[in-house]
């Protein structure tokens, strides 16, 4: 593609999802990282800016916290229509803005359609409880309320996706949203704003100010976390991210919502079926070029299937086409940055001087380039799980590690700080429940003969330990955006007290 045809493509989009009103100017360079150019700039938000978005948020809230559910998901609904008709081009802009190839950049805008859909089944099915009360004469319920205007930071590499599982959710949960992309990303984020806000025209209940996106760094993840008007943060990126934010919003007694790095083992095991292992294996360790929270970072392979394994998985990177990410029959293209780059290569440097062999990594397509950061996915054969791979590297680097019985290989599986996602295959059921049960693995996401990445929507999505402990998107994750209320109605004359106390008659 020229550079014209670039440019082109980058105006058709930007107006075709009509985010004109907040480009141009000084403000943030965004870059793609298919070639490193800047495709846009973007107006960075003042603290007065935020502080009259929050209270827009809070004035929204007043009135869509009365609104029926049923309601609010005819918003989502339209939402969900919209991004219909746009997934293209919101899906190609995905991928212009990250660098995920565009059958997942279109996957990622599926995922958003998918769970508005759930979000609208959802706004009539807002169930509570009734409780049987040990008093005569007495009701007891459990009620689920909105809880106040949502706080979401995302991370770059699922730029709109895990914005829509948050909003879709707090929207019929009767919440509004203040967004903050991460400033590799803001582009899709402010085509998204504008969607929503066309979503809610002609809406009569939906006020202004339900969904907004604000732009910065660091310091405004940082006010938000800081801010008592946001009952509750969603946060989405690294580990550091969380340990920065997460005591924040603890220091004021705000709800945080941590989805946080990853570091997912699969386990293959002697009655494994190879091919589909293999294929797995590829999609979940080279898919988005290492750059998912799910990525499979380690392989836990039994002794007498490794050889076989790994010879297949060889072959299986040498067809890896990389390159371009608008191409069609690109399956992996650039690092986001030149840091993740460097990430990567100090990684592989390490995982050398733990005793690894590496095979694998390094740039390419450096001259068609010069600006872009391609590299060859990375196999690294490790005697032991070193302090590496305890690590998460967003990059594409699977580290192998052995194992004789399955105890030692849970054991390895767990043995790391983070507890997102974990797979096994293998066709021994035995295995299989004891990896899924509870002495198996810690992680949150734990599946069988697939792979670690590519979850549905319609199951809870987090992890535990340094991952944050998070659920979003599917199941019972709407809990976390509404407020619990527990109410005993007493429709008797007379007063019971519980536990029979009997006070002054
Ligand atoms: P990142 O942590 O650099 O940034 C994520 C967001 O947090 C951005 O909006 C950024 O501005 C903000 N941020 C970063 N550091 C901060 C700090 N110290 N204080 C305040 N705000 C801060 O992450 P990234 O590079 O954009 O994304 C990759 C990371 O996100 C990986 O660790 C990946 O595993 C994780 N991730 C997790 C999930 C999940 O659901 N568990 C999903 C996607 C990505």
């Amino acid at each position: 593609m020229t550079q014209t045809e670039k440019t082109m493509d980058i105006d058709h989009l930007i107006a075709a999802l009509g985010l004109g009103d907040r480009l141009g100017g000084e403000g943030l360079a965004v870059r793609t990282p298919i070639d490193g150019s800047v495709i846009a700039h973007v107006a960075e938000t003042s603290e007065a800016a935020y502080d009259a978005a929050v209270a827009r948020a809070v004035a929204a809230f007043e009135t869509w916290r009365r609104v029926p559910a049923p309601r609010r998901g005819e918003l989502v609904r339209r939402l969900g229509e919209l991004l219909r008709a746009h997934k293209e081009a919101l899906g190609r802009l995905v991928s212009i803005e990250t660098g995920k190839i565009l059958e997942e950049g279109l996957g990622e805008v599926q995922e958003m359609i998918d769970i508005c859909d759930f979000a609208v089944g959802l706004s009539r099915q807002l169930h509570g409880l009734t409780i049987a009360s040990e008093r005569p004469e007495h009701r007891m319920s459990e009620l689920w309320h909105p809880l106040g205007p949502v706080g979401v930071i995302t991370a770059f590499n699922f730029p709109v996706a895990v914005w829509s599982w948050n909003a879709a959710l707090a929207l019929v949960c009767g919440d509004p949203v203040v967004w903050k992309p991460s400033e590799r990303t803001p582009l899709t984020a402010l085509a998204c704003e504008a969607l929503a806000r066309r979503a809610a025209e002609g809406l009569e209940e939906a006020p202004e100010g339900l969904v907004q996106v604000v732009i910065g760094g660091r310091a405004l993840a940082e006010r938000m976390a800081d801010d008592g008007r946001l009952p509750l943060v969603s946060a989405t990126g690294s580990c550091a991210m969380g340990r920065a934010l997460g005591p924040r919003i603890a220091a004021r007694f705000g709800r945080a919502l941590l989805e946080l790095g990853g570091n997912n083992a699969a386990v293959v095991t002697p009655s494994a079926d190879l091919d589909l292992a293999v294929r797995a294996v590829l999609f979940s360790a080279v898919g988005t070029a290492g750059q998912r929270c799910t990525t499979t970072r380690r392989l836990i392979v039994h002794e007498s299937v490794r050889e076989e394994m790994l010879s297949r998985l060889r072959s299986a990177y040498a067809q890896v086409r990389i390159g371009n990410p608008l191409e069609p029959g690109t399956l992996m293209g650039p690092l986001v940055s030149r840091e993740a780059y460097e990430a990567m290569e100090a990684a592989l440097a390490r995982a050398l001087a733990e005793g690894g062999a590496v095979d694998g990594g390094g740039r390419v397509l450096a001259e068609r380039y010069p600006e872009a950061w391609y590299v060859r996915p990375a196999l690294v054969e490790m005697p032991a799980q070193t302090e590496i791979v305890r690590t998460e590297t967003f990059a594409p680097i699977l580290y192998v590690l052995t194992y004789r019985e399955l105890e030692e290989a849970i054991a390895l599986n767990n043995a790391v700080p983070q507890g997102l996602s974990s797979a096994i295959f293998t066709t021994d059921l035995r295995e299989a429940e004891a990896f899924t049960g509870p002495a198996g693995s810690d992680c949150g996401i734990v599946n069988v003969n697939t792979g670690t990445s590519g979850a549905e929507i319609g199951g809870a999505f987090g992890g535990e330990k340094e991952t944050g402990g998070g659920r979003e998107s599917g199941s019972d994750a709407w809990k976390a955006y509404m407020r619990r209320v527990t109410s005993t109605v007493n429709y008797g004359r007379g007063l019971p007290l519980a536990q029979g106390i009997r006070f002054g008659d």
